[in-house]
This record gives C-alpha cells, sequence and structure tokens, in this order.
C-alpha cells in the first residue's frame, strides 16, 4: 500500500448529530476554528502542499475531525469543489474524509459522485451494539455493514476505526469487533485506546469514578491481538493511537488513559518480545551471550521503549550478555536466535 501524502482539511465537530462521549475534537486536532471559508482553505493547502515529498503517493486532501456528510449540503459541495479544483489543475491527486456509518446513504452518496473523492473512513470505534449505544454513537453495527456494503458498491477506498476500551467494552468484545470489522474487508484500518479527553462526556464519567480507562499494558497487548489479526487477513493497520501533538502532551488535555505518543512502537515492541520469548530456549542455568538478529528497521522495536524488552529477556532468560545486531538480509517479521554456550551446572 502507497503512503499518502495528506493534507489535513480539519473541520472539528463540523456535521455531527450530537457529541459522543469520548470525543473532543478540539484536543485531538489543536483546531478550534469554524469552518474554513473558501480563502482559507485554499492558504492551508498550499501552505502544506510546500512539505509535499516525492515518494509520497497519492497526494489528498482530507477532510477530517468531523462528520463530513452530516454537514449541509451546500458545504459538502463548496468544500469538494475547491479541493476537486487543485485535482484538475495537477497539484493533487484526489480526496480524501471521515463520516459517520449512518450517513452513507446513496442520496448522499449521489451527492458527492461528481468529484474526485477516492477514500472514505468511517468512524466504526465498536461492533457491539451495547457499546455503542453507551457511547451515545447513535448507530448500529448494521449502519456500518450496510454503509461499507454501498461504499463497496461505488468503489471507494474504504477505511474503518475502531476503538477499544471504552464504557463496556472488554477483551472480547474488542476482539469480536476486530473480527467483524476484518470481515468487512476494509482497504485499512485504524485503532485507538480510548484516552479520557478533557471536556468530553467521559471525562466528567471519570471524575465522577463511573468510567475507568483501560491500563497502557492492557491497551497495548489488546491492540496487539487486533494489529495480528487484520495483518494476518492481509489488511493494512494505518495507525495505532491518537496522533502525538503538543496539544495532546497537556496534561491538561488529556485526563487519564492508554496515550502514549509512541502507543504504536509499543505494540510492535510487544510483538517483537514475543517472538523472542518464543525462540529463545531456556537454558538449565543461564546464557552468557544471545544474540537476535532483526532486519535494521526493527532495532528499537526489539529493544523496546527504553531497552525495557533487553531487560525482560534477560531477566527471563538469564541472560548475561544480549545482543541486538541488524542484518539486512532479514525480511522486516523475521527474528534469528543465536544462542552460544549455555552453562550448565
Ligand atoms: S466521534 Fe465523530 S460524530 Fe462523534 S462527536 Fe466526534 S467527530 Fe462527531
Amino acid at each position: 500500500m502507497n503512503r499518502p501524502f495528506i493534507i489535513p482539511v480539519f473541520l472539528p465537530h463540523h456535521g455531527c448529530p450530537h457529541r459522543c462521549i469520548f470525543c473532543n475534537q478540539t484536543a485531538i486536532t489543536s483546531i478550534k476554528k469554524n469552518l474554513l471559508d473558501t480563502e482559507q482553505l485554499h492558504l492551508w493547502i498550499k501552505e502544506f502542499l510546500k512539505y509535499k515529498r516525492k515518494q509520497r503517493y497519492p497526494v489528498q486532501i482530507a477532510f477530517y475531525g468531523g462528520n463530513f456528510l452530516g454537514l449541509k449540503t451546500d458545504d459538502v459541495k463548496r468544500l469538494l469543489h475547491e479541493a476537486a479544483k487543485l485535482v484538475k489543475d495537477g497539484q493533487v491527486d484526489s480526496i480524501r474524509f471521515s463520516t459517520r456509518p449512518d450517513t452513507i446513504n446513496n442520496q448522499r452518496l449521489d451527492v458527492i459522485k461528481q468529484y474526485p473523492v477516492a477514500t472514505i473512513e468511517l468512524g466504526v470505534q465498536s461492533m457491539d451494539d451495547q457499546v455503542l449505544a453507551t457511547a451515545n454513537r447513535g448507530h448500529t453495527s448494521l449502519d456500518t455493514e450496510k454503509a461499507v456494503e454501498l461504499l463497496k458498491a461505488r468503489k471507494y477506498t474504504i477505511g474503518l476505526q475502531m476503538m477499544v476500551g471504552l464504557p463496556g467494552d472488554d477483551e472480547a468484545k474488542a476482539l469480536a469487533t476486530g473480527h467483524r470489522i476484518a470481515g468487512l474487508d476494509p482497504d485499512f484500518v485504524r485503532i485507538y485506546p480510548t484516552a479520557v479527553l478533557a471536556n468530553s462526556p467521559l471525562a466528567a464519567w471519570y471524575q465522577q469514578g463511573e468510567y475507568a480507562p483501560w491500563p497502557l499494558k492492557q491497551s497495548v497487548t489488546v491492540v496487539k491481538k487486533l494489529y495480528l489479526m487484520f495483518i494476518n487477513n492481509k489488511i493494512p493497520v494505518i495507525r495505532m493511537g491518537l496522533q502525538s501533538s503538543e496539544d495532546l502532551e497537556e496534561e491538561s488535555t488529556i485526563l487519564a488513559g492508554p496515550y502514549h505518543p509512541a502507543f504504536g512502537h509499543l505494540v510492535h515492541s510487544e510483538i517483537f518480545l514475543d517472538r523472542a520469548v518464543a525462540a529463545i530456549k531456556p537454558a538449565k542455568s543461564s546464557h552468557d551471550t544471545i544474540t537476535l538478529k532483526v532486519h535494521p528497521h526493527n532495532i528499537s522495536k526489539m529493544r523496546g521503549l527504553n531497552n525495557q524488552n533487553v531487560e525482560i529477556l534477560k531477566k527471563r532468560f538469564r541472560i548475561k550478555d544480549l545482543q541486538i545486531i541488524p542484518d539486512y538480509a532479514l525480511s522486516k517479521d523475521r527474528l534469528v536466535v543465536l544462542q552460544q554456550r549455555s552453562r550448565l551446572h
């Protein structure tokens, strides 16, 4: 899958029928503005295009942070019309947006069919109807299934976003959601652990003791299981965890929950730790030296954050010297263990 160059145009909460309990787009996107007017939109896009890199393809204008097809039809048409001008003059390849599953119907899709929209992302969040109801989503899993069917019929590239750790969610429900999403065969997915954002309805639940977010470790492990399941189904996972920003780093923005600026890295590190644990043969006593060879791209994933994996492995297998070395000959998902001299007592 190519890595697109995305020009994000944030429309915080525009088009939302109500506020979902976990959401505060102003905090996530750092954008506090009203819907951009035409001039602002062009200036914003022009500024972003300065950072375009050749190897990133396609170039897409992305309307994020709200419920795009929930906007008034005139606004939908205005934004798409302006974006389409840049596609026509060759600066941009196509358009993408995120929207709610219950905004997808033939009538709305007819409104956008004349514009060069290539990718549509749906905020699925969960396929458990009870979890959806508690999160005040206002749609069901059936809405998601119908929406995907309609988008497939019109040949859009489909991205599905899911959350883990919403009120009432548990590991079994999160994995069941993952399986149902995989069954819909989207082109890619994003997985977000639920964090308590300031000024979201969930913040009040948290402060009143009615909601406890999942711990970071649990979230990493569940997202890891989902990631591996999607990858085994050949479905790319393009994001795990909220994108870090200066605003999110502020303590006043995230009140609690499994937010980590390198959440995806934590997931990949746990995958490499599991692989190493499965591959190292325990010695009767201690190991003198163990060498782990991975693709150079994966050195830091194998080490883990702050060398955490190294410490865990050394302790678990009583290894005196653990080396992690790069090997270009290995594919990115491989790990080779060289065990030298185990000391037997
Ligand atoms: S999750 Fe989506 S629909 Fe719900 S309030 Fe946030 S932006 Fe709006």
